[in-house]
C-alpha cells in the first residue's frame, strides 16, 4: 500500500509518499526559516499562512516525483497534533479534503508518534519494544515503545525541552536561528571544559530532565564577558550530553526487555549527542538506532510511515477528527483520540 503523509505542525510544510514496504517514493519539504528569522523564533500566524501557500503544491510535487496520482494512494495521513494549532489545522483540513475527494481513508497522526516510529522506517530490523529518547523542539522524553499507540513514558522534562534549550542558547549567544545546528557548529570550535555549567538532576533517582537552570547558567557565562561563544556553546552541549546520558542510563536499567536504544526528534540530528548515545548503547550491549539526519527534524516521511503502521493495523480516523494543540504520547492519549479542541 502507498500512504500520502502531510506535516504542518511547526515551521516545516511537508508531503511524502511512503510504501508500507518502507520505500520512500517521494518526500518534499518547504522550510520557513527566512520568514521567521527576523523574529528570532517561529511566529504562529506567519507559519499558518505559509503552510496554506505551500501545502497543495508540495502534495502535487510529491505525487509527480513518485509518478502516481491521488487515485493510486491507499490512505492519507496528516499530523493532527500536537503543535501550533493554525498550522496543524491547515495540514489536517487539506488531508480531509483530499480523502473526501478521492474516497480514501484518513489517518490522523500524532506528530510525536511520527518521530517515535521514524527509526523503524530507516531500520527494518528494529523490533518492539525499544527504548526511545525523544529529543525535539518541544519535548524531551524517554519512552518504552511497545507498538503503534503503545507508549510507556519513563521520563519527561520538568521545564524546557532539549531543542528549546539549544534554541535559547543560540539566541543568548547571538548564533542565529534555527539554533540547534548553529550551536553544534560553534561547539565544534570550542572547549567543552572551558565553562563550568550545572548538570541538572544528574544522579537523581527520579528519571526526569531539566534544562532551565542550564539556560540561566549560559546567560551568566555570557554576561561574565570572559568566555568565547564557541567555548560556551561547547560547554553547554557537553552539559546537555551528560544529562541525556545519565538519564538514559537509568532508563536502560529500568527497561531490561528493550531490544535497542533509539534516538529520534530534531535534536537527534546532533552528531555529538548521537556519538555519546552510541557509546552508551555499545557499553550496554544494546543495538543503537538513529534515523538519518533528514528524518530527525520535522518531515512528512515520518508522518507517512506512522500512517502506514496505523493503516496496516486497521486504524483509520473519521473525517471529523479534531486538530489538537496538545496531545501527549502515553496510554491515556490513545483513549482521548479525537477528543481535543
Ligand atoms: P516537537 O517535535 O517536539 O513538536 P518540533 O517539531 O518543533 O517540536 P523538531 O523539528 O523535531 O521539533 O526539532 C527541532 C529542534 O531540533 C529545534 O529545537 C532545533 O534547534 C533542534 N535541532 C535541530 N538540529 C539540531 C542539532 N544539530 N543539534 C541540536 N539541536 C538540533
Ligand atoms: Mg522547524
Ligand atoms: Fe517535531
Amino acid at each position: 500500500a502507498v500512504i500520502l503523509g502531510i506535516e504542518s505542525s511547526c515551521d516545516e510544510t511537508a508531503a511524502a509518499l511512503i510504501a508500507t514496504d518502507r520505500r520512500v517514493l517521494a518526500h518534499r519539504l518547504a522550510g520557513q526559516e527566512a520568514e521567521h528569522r527576523p523574529y528570532g523564533g517561529v511566529v504562529p500566524e506567519i507559519a499558518a499562512r505559509a503552510h496554506v501557500e505551500a501545502v497543495t503544491p508540495l502534495v502535487e510535487a510529491a505525487l509527480a516525483d513518485a509518478g502516481i496520482g491521488l487515485g493510486d494512494v491507499d490512505a492519507i495521513a496528516a499530523t493532527a497534533g500536537p503543535g501550533l494549532i493554525g498550522g496543524v489545522m491547515v495540514g489536517l483540513v487539506t488531508a480531509k479534503a483530499l480523502a473526501l475527494a478521492a474516497g480514501k481513508p484518513l489517518v490522523a497522526v500524532n506528530h510525536l508518534e511520527g518521530h517515535a516510529l521514524s527509526p523503524r522506517l530507516a531500520d527494518p530490523a528494529l523490533a518492539y519494544p525499544y527504548l526511545l529518547l525523544l529529543v525535539s523542539g518541544g519535548h524531551c522524553q524517554l519512552l518504552l515503545v511497545g507498538g503503534v499507540g503503545r507508549y510507556r513514558r519513563l521520563a519527561t522534562t520538568i521545564d524546557d525541552a532539549a531543542g528549546e534549550a539549544f534554541d535559547k542558547t543560540a539566541k543568548l549567544l547571538g548564533l542565529g536561528f534555527p539554533g540547534g545546528p548553529a550551536v553544534e557548529k560553534a561547539a565544534a570550535l570550542g572547549d567543552p571544559k572551558a565553562v563550568p555549567l550545572p548538570r541538572p538532576l544528574v544522579g537523581r533517582a527520579e528519571p526526569h530532565f531539566s534544562f532551565a537552570g542550564l539556560k540561566s547558567a549560559v546567560l551568566r557565562a555570557r554576561d561574565a564577558g570572559t568566555y568565547s561563544a564557541q567555548d560556551i556553546a561547547a560547554s553547554f552541549q557537553a552539559a546537555v550530553i551528560d544529562c541525556l546520558i545519565d538519564r538514559t542510563k537509568r532508563a536502560i536499567a529500568g527497561a531490561p526487555g528493550a531490544t535497542a536504544l533509539v534516538v529520534a526528534g530534531g535534536v537527534a540530528a546532533n552528531g555529538a549527542i548521537r556519538g555519546a548515545l552510541q557509546t552508551l548503547a555499545h557499553a550496554r550491549d544494546l543495538p543503537f538506532v538513529a534515523p538519518p539526519l533528514w528524518l530527525c527534524t520535522d518531515n512528512a516521511a515520518m508522518i507517512g510511515w506512522a500512517g502506514a503502521e496505523r493503516f496496516m493495523a486497521g486504524l483509520t480516523d473519521p473525517l471529523d477528527v479534531a486538530a489538537r494543540a496538545r496531545w501527549p504520547l502515553d496510554p491515556d492519549a490513545e483513549a482521548a483520540r479525537g477528543a481535543g479542541v
